[in-house]
């Protein structure tokens, strides 16, 4: 059955008028770039990128604006290249193909799952993520809307979306935002009948703050992104939806009031009524108010109303540390949510006691996470570890149980392949696995055929990932080194000596300083021994959030040695990490390093997109590292937590450096006769085996689906 969702009229009315635009033999393209389904299908983006390619890279890879930028002569050329027309063709028949698919699972289209959350990060043209939360969001739409499963999605249209990145010649990060102009997003604003935007209302601090809504299609799955930047809002309220993590708390929960109670009303209002709601983290937890609301609404107490709303609602933390879980003062709540409680019929100080651990503490404050753990029917971490330390960290909550048994459990996240894998890779993947191989790639069968794969096919498909990388980095690395002010000569040096055949280890994430990019040089000599080797090369990245001060000094830190002999042709730190540098950084590095300190890091999900293809880890065991390493799959780093973080720095940036000198460069250059390095390759064989079908989305997704969306699943 197809159901016609909300939005999609409108979308296609948009790709209607830039088709109109457009030479008749490219209007297919001005449908396609109106789904985000072009991003994961091979060759997709080849067909915007060959229309103009320098245009492409100017307009943020984002195909719309392409199309209505790109030259009349670039436009004429494109609309005679039949091997583009006919890619084009091929594509739209594909995405109508996967459009017209009746949907899987225990849920009805009628009744979908609804998946709330902060951020997405589906594509680098919409930036409305900052890091990992984001892009595993954006994977699990790709993935349901792979697996056909019936979901909508809710999030905040930010109109500047999260900081864009620039480093000072010490290494001191600067910070600037750009406005996003939807209009000039693949999105459509949702209209009544009449033709006006659809809008909801939220009363947030006193006013009522209007909405309107966004649609933007990421394969079958719909994004409904809610934008109070509306000329009946106020100036403050406007700014609700301007920057995502805005440092401002009252702004910051106001967001969240917004995501949650706004993101049920505008599904209802979109007519949508959710069998299940999902918060992926603690910020969407208000729509629990909602559905509660809509419950007394149709008669029932505010008791039983909260509880049915509970039971329509599953929750996914993602925050092993208690500092990372947010908190805001009891009258903050108060004002915040005078108007949602009043509607509701609750007293405000009823909806603060429920987000405290001891609700009769009157100077604990309102945890967004507390919130939503009291009120879901399921719980669940991000990685088998995160499980049990999110048990041990909320067992207060439950106090008459024995902490094995406090009611969170785990869905350990995976990654989604088509979006992460090279383009060399998947060839020699859909060579040698069978060309269904990507659904089926979270059954351990399909990667048996690994075997198969001559060393020599496999290390030339590698050896054209790092060529890439490095040339990207060749390029990149000099524009980030002339904004940095640095001198020219050392800058054409420096690009020329990174080395498509040596051994390229990659570090880039969002920069928190539990993520120890600090290990790389706390040895200072020890790092400019290996370096003068110059056998191995480093590409880093990422940003530290704004008010991170001391993420942002540890990237200074490692500026203090960019002079020293070897650095600069050794090592580059990329300006601005975002959703187009990741995927290059993926693809090319041989080493994926990740080095949190245990028990930090929740999951991590950076280092399962190295793996498929055919890069290996080597991290501290913790997070998904920690049910992942068997020893011949990648090197790890001890997990255990240490009572004292200098000693267990100095500890295992040794370690680090031990492996590197002693394993990693030895298996990376240990070659035979043939030029192969044999046991690098066994690794590598090893790594996609058991790591790639445990680590997909699609093993994810089944998980959820089974585990937690299953309409049995209820914890007492
Ligand atoms: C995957 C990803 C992350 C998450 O990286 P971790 O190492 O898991 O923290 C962050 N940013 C981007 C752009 C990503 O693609």
């Amino acid at each position: 059955m197809m159901v016609v969702v909300r939005g999609d009229e409108e979308l296609a009315g948009r790709a209607a008028d830039l088709a109109g635009r457009l030479p008749e033999a490219l209007e297919p393209l001005a449908r396609i770039a109106y789904n985000y389904r072009w991003r994961w299908y091979p060759g997709g983006k080849d067909v915007f990128r060959s229309i103009d390619e320098g245009r492409w890279e100017l307009c943020g890879e984002n195909p719309v604006r392409l199309l209505q930028e790109a030259s009349g002569e670039a436009l004429a050329r494109a609309a005679g290249d039949r091997a583009l027309l006919a890619r084009a063709a091929s594509l739209e028949d594909a995405f109508a193909l996967d459009l017209g698919r009746a949907s899987v699972g225990p849920f009805s289209p009628g009744r979908p799952i609804a998946f709330l959350c902060a951020e997405y990060g589906v594509h680098r043209s919409l930036p409305i993520y900052s890091g990992g939360l984001g892009v595993l969001a954006g994977d699990l739409l790709k993935e349901a809307s792979d697996g056909a499963l019936p979901l909508v999605a809710v999030g905040l249209m930010y109109r500047q979306g999260y900081f864009r990145q620039r480093l000072e010649a010490s290494g001191w990060q600067q910070e600037y935002w750009v406005d996003i102009d939807p209009e000039r997003l693949p999105a459509a604003l949702v209209r009544a009948p009449d033709g006006r935007p659809v809008t909801i209302t939220v009363p947030i601090r006193g006013s009522e703050v209007s909405a309107q809504i966004w649609r933007v299609a990421v394969g079958r799955v719909p994004l409904f992104l809610l934008d109070a930047d509306l000329p009946e809002n106020g100036r403050l309220e406007r700014w609700i939806t301007s920057q995502l993590y805005v440092a401002d708390p009252v702004t910051r929960l106001s967001q969240y009031v917004l995501l949650g109670v706004g993101g049920v009303r505008a599904l209802a209002a979109l007519g949508i009524e959710p069998g299940l709601v999902h918060l992926n983290e603690g910020h969407a937890a208000f729509a629990v108010l909602e559905l509660a609301r809509e419950e007394a609404a149709r008669g029932a107490s505010v008791e039983a109303a909260l509880e049915a709303a509970r039971q329509r609602t599953v929750f996914t933390t993602h925050t092993p540390v208690a500092a990372g879980n947010e908190t805001y003062p009891r009258e903050l709540v108060f004002d915040t949510l005078a108007g949602v409680s009043g509607e509701l019929g609750v007293d405000p100080e009823m909806i603060v006691r429920l987000g405290r651990q001891h609700p009769e503490d009157g100077a604990e404050p309102f945890g967004t996470t507390v919130f939503s753990l009291r009120m879901s029917r399921s719980a669940n971490g991000v990685s088998r570890r995160h499980g049990g330390v999110s048990r041990e960290m909320w067992r207060g909550l439950w106090p008459e149980r024995p902490v094995d048994s406090v009611p969170i459990t785990h869905v350990t996240n995976g990654v989604h392949l088509p979006s992460w894998v090279g383009p060399p890779m998947r060839r020699l993947l859909d060579r040698h696995l069978g060309d269904d191989w990507l659904w089926r790639a979270s059954d351990a069968a399909t990667w048996e055929a690994l075997d198969r794969i001559p060393d020599a096919e496999l290390w030339e498909a590698r050896r054209e990932q790092r060529a890439e990388l490095v040339r990207f980095v060749q390029e990149r690395s000099g524009i980030d080194r002339l904004a940095e002010r640095q001198p020219r000569a050392g800058i054409e040096t420096a690009a020329r000596a990174f080395d498509p055949d040596v051994l390229t280890i990659g570090f880039a994430r969002r920069n928190a300083t539990y993520k120890r990019l600090g290990l790389l040089t706390r040895d200072p000599g020890r790092a400019l021994a290996l370096l003068a080797g110059r056998r191995v090369q480093f590409v880093l990245a990422g940003k530290a959030h704004p008010s991170d001060e001391e993420a942002k000094r540890v990237v200074q830190e490692l500026f203090r040695v960019k002079d020293a002999p070897h650095v600069a042709e050794h090592v580059v730190y990329l300006h601005d990490y975002d959703l187009g540098m990741a995927p290059r950084l993926l693809r090319g590095c041989d080493v994926w390093l990740n080095l949190p300190r245990p028990p930090m890091e929740a999951s991590g999900t950076s280092g399962m997109k190295a793996v498929i293809n055919g890069g290996l880890n080597l991290s501290t065991l913790d997070g998904w590292w920690a049910e992942a390493y068997d020893g011949t799959n990648g090197w790890a780093l001890p997990g255990e937590v240490h009572p004292d973080a200098v000693a267990q720095d100095e500890r295992d940036a040794a370690a680090l450096f031990d492996l590197l000198e002693q394993q990693v460069l030895p298996a990376f250059y240990g070659r035979d006769a043939d030029g192969l390095p044999r046991s690098w390759l066994a690794r590598i064989r090893a790594s996609m085996r058991t790591l790639a079908p445990a680590f997909c989305a699609g093993r994810m997704l089944g998980d959820y689906i089974e585990r937690i969306y299953a309409p049995t699943t209820t914890r007492a």
